[in-house]
């Protein structure tokens, strides 16, 4: 039997609105490209040689996120606080870190004061110009950058003011196990209310008028339904004509299109390194410089942020590199990314690359940028970005409607949340339309 609906993407928005759907007795069919549902949500285990499951996209529960807790709590998957101590390192020396930005106040209280928005770049050139400003300048960009994997000449000053004012986001626990209980507690759910997950198919042409839509996939297969929800991510909405990535319609929604080009979505290198033991808890022969309890180290290194687990043992140190610094690196191999890895923790560490790379047990480095289904790692506001995710998201003759973290307005930007909350306002408006006739 036909499905009513097709929808494109298995990650947290299209799984979300496949299982309410479903549950509201529509017949779905999901394509999604990947040989896995989950999206952004990648969750690597012992198969990538990782002694514990391990976050190769999504990692934290960044504040309230309500849906988010809703659906874990009724998964029975419980999260826990991350722990440790935090330390910066500047010009090789480590300190245990006052705060993430110590010049928030200032910056705060004068964004405070903003009455229009502009980027990020243009406020501090403007607000806070001069060499005794350099630091505060130096610390708010790479905060931006690094945390919202934004490019400062284009994120909204007054974005950042509502998150740097807190949403709550300074507490980040983790779901134990990971965010791939999530996933699979959506899979048992959908699946057990009738929805079809089509795994390895990657869209390749949307044909469509009004009440009928032809999806054609890489490997010559069609799919046709009177309605499709799309959500695939940002990335692959602003991917040029002809470059990976690019999912042609026809005829084309130049207006969405143009929306999506207007929103930010920042690259993500995540680089997974899992040590025999937590050599950096001590001061050894080979280990120049301990950070014991490390939780957090953010610096001046190639490679400038790194976690642990904490408070689980398992002996893993998570690198990234957002932003514009992940754009400069998107033509680096695999290889040579490892390197680079290598080298900043040598330095943070006081150690030798050789000595890292002796006692490296597993690795795998995610660039989220290069990868043709996501060509990014998650949005952050532009100015106006609320106008433009509306455009985004206005709903086509009743028959095409998108969802996805990249279209979300409100305070959880960029997150699984986001996408969860759109994949349930989608499926919202889809009921709100008249059921096929079988
Ligand atoms: C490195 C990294 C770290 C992150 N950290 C966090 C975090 O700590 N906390 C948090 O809340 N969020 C985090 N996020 C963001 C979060 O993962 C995303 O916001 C969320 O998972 C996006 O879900 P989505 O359904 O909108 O998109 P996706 O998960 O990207 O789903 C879209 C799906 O569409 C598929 N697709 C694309 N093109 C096609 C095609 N042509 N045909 C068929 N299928 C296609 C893709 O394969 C994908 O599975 C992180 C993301 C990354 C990359």
């Amino acid at each position: 039997m036909s499905p009513d609906i097709l929808i494109i993407g298995a990650g947290a928005a299209g799984l979300l609105a496949a299982r309410n759907l479903a549950q509201a007795g529509r017949r779905v069919t999901i394509l999604e490209a990947r040989p896995r549902p989950g999206g952004r949500i990648y969750s690597l285990g012992p198969e990538a040689g990782f002694s514990a499951p391990t976050e190769a996209g999504a990692e934290f529960l960044h504040g309230d996120v309500p849906l988010t807790r809703e659906l874990l709590q009724a998964y029975g998957i419980p999260w826990h606080d991350t722990a440790g101590t935090t330390y910066e390192v500047s010009q090789g020396h480590a300190r245990k870190a006052e705060a993430f930005l110590e010049e928030m106040p200032l910056l705060l209280s004068t964004l405070q004061q903003l009455s229009n928005d502009m980027p990020l770049a243009n406020f501090l050139t403007e607000y806070f110009p001069g060499a005794e400003y350099a630091a505060l300048r130096r610390q708010a960009t790479a905060f931006a950058e690094g945390y919202d994997a934004a490019d400062a000449r284009r994120v909204s000053a007054f974005a950042l003011r509502e998150e740097w004012s807190g949403n709550g986001a300074e507490d980040s626990p983790r779901p134990e196990g990971g965010y791939a209980g999530l996933v699979q507690g959506l899979m048992r759910e959908l699946e057990a209310a009738g929805a079809h997950l089509m795994l390895g198919t990657q869209v390749t042409l949307i044909e469509w008028q009004p009440g009928q839509v032809t999806v054609r996939s890489q490997d010559g297969r069609v799919f046709q339904a009177p309605q499709l929800l799309l959500t695939v991510p940002l990335g692959v909405w602003q991917a040029p004509e002809g470059r990976p990535g690019y999912l042609p319609l026809h005829p084309d929604l130049p207006g969405h299109r143009a929306a999506a080009q207007a929103l930010g979505f920042g690259p993500v290198i995540k680089y997974l390194l899992e040590f025999e033991e937590p050599i950096w808890e001590q001061v050894s022969a080979d280990i120049g410089q301990a950070m014991p309890e490390l939780g957090f180290l953010f610096s001046d290194a190639a490679v400038p942020t790194w976690w642990s687990q904490q408070p689980s043992s398992q002996s893993l140190l998570t690198g990234w590199v957002a932003g514009p610094a992940a754009a400069h690196r998107q033509h680096l191999t695999p290889s040579e990314l490892l390197t680079e890895a290598l080298d900043s923790l040598a330095y943070l560490l006081q150690t030798t690359p050789a000595y890292l790379r002796q006692h490296l047990q597993a690795h795998q480095i995610l660039n989220w940028g290069t990868d043709p289904l996501a060509l990014g790692a998650y949005s952050y506001p532009t100015i106006c970005a609320a106008e433009f995710r509306a455009t985004l998201s206005a709903p086509v003759a009743d028959t095409l409607f998108v969802a996805g973290e990249g279209v979300y307005s409100g305070p959880y930007t960029g997150t699984v949340e986001a996408a969860l909350v759109t994949g349930a306002a989608a499926a919202r408006r889809i009921l709100q339309t008249p059921a096929p006739i079988s």
